[in-house]
C-alpha cells in the first residue's frame, strides 16, 4: 500500500481523534501484521489477549497495547514469540503466546489510543535479520575490510570487557574511557552515567539534540534547568519556527492528537515558519517561507511590532529584566521593513502575524528545527523565546513551561576511590563550551578527541554515532583508531560494526524500564516498558549488564551500584513517587494509595503515573550576561560563488531518525517515491533552482558541499524555496538490514558543523552546496 501525504494525515490525525472515517489506519496495521508474519514460524490464529506497555522508539512516550494470540505451531525455537509471564516469571502459559499487533493504549494520557507508523511497526524490530542474538567478538582487525565475528558466551564477553576496563583503570587512565548514549533521560542512562563516574570517567556524552541549546538558553534567561514543554493543547495561536509538529518533533502522536482537536475549530491557528512546505507547513493556517538561518531576525521583527505598538503583556514584562535594552535594540535594528529584506517575508505579513500572535490568548512561540535532532544557535533560541515573554506565555497555561521532574527517590551518595576522583578531575574530552562554559555535551568534538588518541576505550550504548554524527564517516575513521570499542545494541548498525565486542541488549518489548515524561508535553509522566515477550536468546537488559560489570570491577564501583538487578533499582526509585504523594496513576491519586506496592502494581499493569504542570506567571532576563537576542548569521548563509545554493536537512516521519532505531521494513515500504525511488534518494528543489542547472524531474545529480559529495536524483517541488536543496535524513544505511542497506545516501556525511562562538555547540542543519548534473 502506498501512502501519500494526504493519506498519512488521514491516518495520523483521523486515527488519533477516533473519527476513523477512513479505513487507512486499519489497512496499515494489517500491513504491519503481514510483515510481521514474514518472520513468524507460522501465522498464529486463535483467541486474543492484550497487554499494555510503553513505546520507546522515540521520545514521544506513547502507551501501547500488544495483542497476543496463542501459537499452536508447536515450534519452540523462536522463544521471542512467547508471552513472558511477568507476574511470576517461572510460569509460562501452557500454550505459548505470540505478539501480532501493537496499537495505542486509549488509557494512556500522552497518546490516548493514538499510534504512529513507527510505533505500530515495532514488532519488526524484534525479528529483523540484523537482530543480534548472542555476544559477538571481532576476529579481524578493525578498519580492515568487512568485519568478521565469532559468537562467544556472556561470561567470555564480560571477562574481556572487565579486563580492558580494569587494565585502563589500574594504569590511572580511567578518564580515557568514553561512553556515548543517545540521551541521558531515564534510569538506564542515569545508571550508566553513575557507573562511569564511579569508575572515574567524566566522559559520558550524548548525541546532539535541540535540547542542548535550550539547556544553555534556559539557564541564562531563567536560571533554571529542565526540559522545555509547550502546552499546545490549550494554546490558541502557535508560532512554530520550524518544529516538525506533525512529523516527529516532541511527542508526535500527542501533537497529532492536539492538531486533530483543532480541526474545524476556528479559534486555533498554527503558523509554520520554514523554507520547506513540510507536512506541518501544508496543514498549517499560514506557512511563512523564511530564508534559512534568518528565523532570529523574523522573531525580532515580530517583537518590534509587539513592542512598538504596545501589544505586549505588561504584567509579564514587569517580571522580566532587561526589557528597556531589548526594546532599544528592536527599535534600532529590527524594523519590519529591514527584517523583510533579511528574511524574505513581506513587512506587512510580519506585522500582521505579530499582531495576531500578541492579541490571541494564549499564544506560544515554539523553537525548533525538524524533529529536534540537531543543536542550533543560542541567539536564535533567545530571540524566539523572548516572544513568549512579550505575550505573557512563560509558565502560562497555553504557553511554555519547564517539565516537573518525576519524583523518583534520590540516588545514594556516589562512592569514589582515589582513582575515580583523579579521573573525574580531568576535563571532559568534548570540551566545556565556547565563551560560556556549560555542562552540555558537545558530541561534535568527539571525532577530534578520538583522533588525538585521548580515548583508550569507547563504549556505545544504543546510539549510532558512526551513522548520525555530523561528518559521520569521519567519526567512523576516528573510532577505528580507538584501541577498544564496545557496542551495546539489539541490532547490527554502523557503529556496532566498528566494535571489538558487541553485547546484545533486550528490546523495549523484552525489558522492564521507565519511560519518563514524553518530550515537549507539559505534564510529567512515567510509565513502564514491560517484558511482554521473552528475550531473544542471549539478549540482556543493559541495566543488568552494567550492574554485572560493576560487581566484576569490585571496590567503590561495586558499592556505588549495589542493586541485584535493574528491576530492584527501578522499584526503589519508584518508591520516591509514592513517598512524594504527588500525581495520579490512572484515575487514582497517588496520595490515596496505601503502599508503594500498589503504585508498583499499577505501573506493572501498564498504567501511567502523571502530574499536571503548575502554571504561574514566569519571567526571564532578556539580556543575560549582556547578551541581547539578535541575528547571528552562520557563515554558510553568506553568498558563495563556488557553492551558490544552500543544502538543508529535513526529516520524514516514515524514516526513523532516532539514531538507535533504524527504519523498519514496513516503513521502508511506505517511503514516498518523491523521497526514494528504488535505491536512489531524491533531493527536493524548486523548479527554478533545477532550471538554473538544467535539471528536470528524476535527473541524476551530484550534491557537492564543502565537506563532500553525494549522488542523488532530483525531485522538483514548488514547496521548496528557490536556491535551497532539501535532503532527507535517515537513509543511506549500511547496517546489514536487507530492507534498508543501500537505500539512498547518508546526508549526515556532508553536514559540516559550524560552532556557535558563545556556546561552542554545533550549528549544523545546513551547509553551502551546488547541484551538478550527471
Ligand atoms: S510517537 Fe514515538 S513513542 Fe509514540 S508510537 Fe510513535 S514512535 Fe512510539
Amino acid at each position: 500500500m502506498k501512502l501519500d501525504r494526504r493519506g498519512f494525515l488521514k491516518f495520523a490525525v483521523g486515527g488519533v481523534v477516533g473519527t476513523l472515517a477512513t479505513p487507512i489506519p486499519w489497512d496499515m496495521l494489517d500491513e504491519s501484521a503481514k510483515f510481521t508474519d514474514l518472520w513468524a514460524p507460522e501465522p498464529a490464529k486463535g483467541p486474543s489477549s492484550f497487554v499494555h506497555s510503553t513505546c520507546r522508539l522515540c521520545p514521544g512516550g506513547c502507551g501501547i497495547t500488544l495483542r497476543l494470540v496463542e501459537d499452536k505451531s508447536g515450534r519452540d525455537e523462536w522463544r521471542g514469540w512467547h508471552h513472558k509471564e511477568f507476574i511470576d516469571r517461572r510460569k509460562l502459559p501452557a500454550v505459548p503466546l505470540r505478539a501480532v499487533k501493537i496499537a495505542g493504549n486509549p488509557d494512556h494520557p500522552v497518546n490516548r489510543g493514538g499510534i504512529c507508523p513507527l510505533g505500530a511497526a515495532g514488532l519488526q524490530l524484534l525479528y529483523g535479520t540484523n537482530r543480534i542474538t548472542a555476544p559477538l567478538k571481532r576476529t579481524n582487525p578493525r578498519g580492515e575490510g568487512e568485519a568478521a565475528w565469532e559468537k562467544i558466551t556472556w561470561d567470555e564477553a564480560l571477562n574481556i570487557v572487565t579486563g580492558k576496563l580494569r587494565e585502563i583503570r589500574e594504569a590511572g587512565n580511567s578518564h580515557t574511557v568514553a561512553c556515548i548514549l543517545d540521551n541521558k533521560k531515564g534510569l538506564t542512562a542515569e545508571l550508566i552515567d553513575r557507573f562511569f563516574r564511579a569508575y572515574g570517567s567524566p566522559n559520558v556524552i550524548t548525541m546532539p539534540s535541540q535540547e542542548d541549546v535550550e539547556t544553555v538558553g534556559l539557564s541564562l534567561m531563567q536560571g533554571t534547568g529542565g526540559h522545555l514543554a509547550y502546552d499546545l493543547e490549550n494554546s490558541k495561536y502557535v508560532l512554530s519556527f520550524g518544529a516538525a509538529l506533525l512529523e516527529g518533533w516532541g511527542a508526535p502522536v500527542h501533537n497529532m492528537m492536539v492538531f486533530g482537536k483543532w480541526q474545524g475549530a476556528s479559534e486555533h491557528a498554527l503558523v509554520q515558519i520554514e523554507p520547506n512546505c513540510s507536512i506541518t507547513a501544508s496543514k498549517a493556517d499560514k506557512w511563512l517561507a523564511v530564508k534559512p538561518g534568518t528565523e532570529a531576525a523574523l522573531a525580532l521583527g515580530m517583537a518590534n511590532v509587539i513592542v512598538t505598538e504596545g501589544l505586549y503583556d505588561r504584567s509579564c514584562i514587569a517580571r522580566c529584566q532587561g526589557f528597556e535594552g531589548f526594546k532599544a535594540l528592536l527599535e534600532s535594528e529590527y524594523d519590519p521593513r529591514k527584517v523583510s529584506e533579511i528574511t524574505g517575508i513581506p513587512a506587512n505579513v510580519i506585522a500582521n502575524t505579530a499582531r495576531a500572535f500578541a492579541v490571541t490568548k494564549p499564544a506560544v512561540a515554539v523553537y525548533g528545527r525538524g524533529q529536534g535532532v540537531m543543536s542550533g544557535n543560542l541567539a536564535e533560541f533567545m530571540s524566539i523565546y523572548s516572544l513568549n515573554a512579550l505575550v505573557g506565555s512563560i509558565g502560562a497555561k497555553g504557553g511554555v513551561v519547564v517539565q516537573r521532574e518525576v519524583p523518583f527517590s534520590s540516588w545514594p551518595a556516589l562512592a569514589t576511590d582515589a582513582v575515580a576522583q583523579q579521573g573525574l578531575a580531568q576535563p571532559r574530552i568534548d570540551g566545556e563550551g565556547g565563551e560560556i562554559k556549560h555542562g552540555v555535551c558537545m558530541s561534535h568534538n568527539l571525532t577530534a578527541a578520538l583522533k588525538s588518541g585521548a580515548v583508550n576505550a569507547l563504549v556505545v550504548h544504543e546510539a549510532n554515532p558512526c551513522y548520525a554524527l555530523p561528518r559521520a564517516n569521519k567519526f567512523e575513521e576516528a573510532a577505528a583508531k580507538v584501541p577498544f570499542v564496545l557496542a551495546l545494541t539489539s541490532c547490527m548498525n554502523e557503529t556496532a560494526r566498528s566494535a571489538d565486542i558487541i553485547l546484545p541488549v533486550a528490546s523495549y518489548l523484552e525489558r522492564l524500564e521507565d519511560v519518563t515524561s514524553a518530550a515537549r508535553v507539559p505534564y510529567a509522566s512515567m510509565s513502564l516498558t514491560r517484558p511482554v515477550l521473552a528475550n531473544v536468546p542471549e539478549a540482556r537488559h543493559p541495566g543488568d549488564v552494567f550492574l554485572t560489570l560493576a560487581r566484576a570491577m569490585g571496590g567503590s564501583v561495586s558499592s556505588s551500584l549495589p542493586w541485584d538487578n535493574f528491576e530492584a533499582l527501578l522499584k526503589e526509585k519508584v518508591g520516591g513517587i509514592f513517598a512524594s504523594r504527588r500525581g495520579r496513576i490512572g484515575d487514582q491519586e497517588v496520595a490515596m494509595l496505601g503502599s508503594p506496592d500498589e503504585l508498583w502494581e499499577g505501573l506493572n499493569a501498564g498504567k501511567c503515573w502523571y502530574e499536571e504542570p503548575i502554571f504561574g506567571g514566569g519571567g526571564l532576563t532578556f539580556s543575560p550576561q549582556g547578551r541581547t537576542p539578535r541575528l547571528e548569521p552562520v557563515s554558510w548563509m553568506k553568498a558563495s560563488r563556488e557553492f551558490p545554493m544552500l543544502l538543508v536537512a529535513y526529516e520524514n516521519i516514515n524514516i526513523a531518525n532516532r539514531r538507535a532505531v533504524d527504519t523498519l521494513p514496513y516503513l521502508t515500504k511506505n517511503i514516498d517515491n518523491t523521497v526514494l525511488q528504488k535505491q536512489d534518494l531524491l533531493v527536493r528543489v524548486n523548479p527554478e533552482t533545477a532550471g538554473r542547472v538544467r535539471l528536470v524531474e528524476g535527473d541524476a545529480a551530484t550534491v557537492q558541499c564543502p565537506a563532500g559529495r553525494l549522488s542523488v536524483r532530483v525531485h522538483m517541488d514548488v514547496g521548496m524555496m528557490p536556491g535551497v536543496i532539501g535532503i532527507p535524513l535517515g537513509l543511506g544505511h549500511s547496517n546489514d538490514d536487507p530492507f534498508l542497506t543501500g537505500k539512498g545516501v547518508n546526508a549526515y556525511e556532508i553536514l559540516e558543523p559550524e560552532l556557535d562562538p558563545v556556546t561552542g555547540l554545533a550549528v549544523w542543519w545546513g551547509t553551502r552546496a551546488k547541484l551538478i548534473k550527471v
